[in-house]
């Protein structure tokens, strides 16, 4: 795979931390406070996918891990398009290698609908960046986009699921993917460590896994995985 969501979400907020992940992401040292974040993020994540009702789970997994099979994946994707399932998730979808995976895709009578899911009380720009790195992709494999949405978590907890439509913006961040994309796919190859110093970037808009690294202090190892962000 070239660049994926996360990996472009990681690099456009510092070359150095996507270069760091395909280099020596055992340098990482993932905050536990962070970490629990993430999980939860997860949690509501996983309820979302029941939130218009029946779905079909694209995820598939590597034989006895927990990493996605991502060709197997794209390959189930396309399966359920071709049937017409009415609500997908994690649908999975590749162009020229660059790969995302979609929350959930709901169908509409012209195509479908793309839902990003933040537990977070409230849509914040690198939300909408991030379903625009989606539609960049899925509209690049051919479907058909009409609404896209970021399904924040509201008040209620007995329907936390508030979708707030982000399409205007998140479509017009197409031509800021395209021209970013390929340098960081070239850039994450170069052999040579990437420098980039230390500045604001190392704690917005997500504190870097890194930065004990690039501040000069001691580091340990973490096994998390990078798809989880
Ligand atoms: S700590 Fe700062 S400079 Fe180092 S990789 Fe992270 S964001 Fe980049």
């Amino acid at each position: 795979m070239a660049i994926t969501k996360t990996d472009f979400m990681r690099g456009m907020q510092c070359r150095k931390m996507l270069w760091l992940d395909k280099h020596k992401p055992g340098l990482r040292v993932i905050p536990p406070e962070v970490q629990a974040r993430l999980d939860a993020g997860n949690d509501f994540g996983d309820l979302a996918m029941g939130m218009f009702g029946p779905y079909e789970e694209m995820t598939v997994y590597l034989p006895g891990k927990r990493i996605p099979n991502k060709k197997a994946m794209i390959e189930k994707t396309q399966d359920a398009l071709a049937r017409g399932v009415p609500v997908i998730c994690e649908a999975a979808f590749s162009n020229y290698n660059n790969y995302c995976a979609v929350d959930i895709l709901r169908r509409t009578e012209t195509g479908y609908d793309l839902y990003e899911v933040k537990n977070a009380p409230e849509v914040q720009e690198q939300f909408i960046r991030d379903a625009g790195f989606q539609y960049y992709i899925v509209s690049r494999c051919g479907l058909k986009i009409g609404h896209i949405c970021i399904v924040i978590h509201g008040p209620d907890e007995e329907n936390p699921f508030v979708p707030v439509d982000v399409t205007r913006q998140a479509k017009g961040y197409y031509r800021y993917i395209n021209d970013n994309i390929w340098d960081l796919n070239r850039m994450q190859k170069e052999p040579e460590e990437v420098e980039t110093a230390p500045g604001e970037h190392c704690t917005s808009p997500y504190e870097c896994w890194y930065y004990e690294y690039c501040h000069g202090q001691r580091n340990e190892k973490s096994s998390m995985s990078l798809e989880d962000i």
